[in-house]
């Protein structure tokens, strides 16, 4: 079954925080993938 192309970025997986499973909101500059929560305790 032929998905449109639409419907396929509709249904793309949230972007979660690997750390706590937090949904990270998007950042078009970002490539980070840990939520704020998390960078912030990694970064010293
Ligand atoms: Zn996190």
């Amino acid at each position: 079954m032929l998905q449109s192309p639409v419907e396929f970025f509709r249904t793309l997986p949230k972007k979660v925080c690997p750390e706590c499973g937090q949904q990270v909101m998007e950042q078009a500059e970002s490539y980070l993938q840990e939520c704020d929560r998390c960078l912030s305790k990694k970064v010293e």
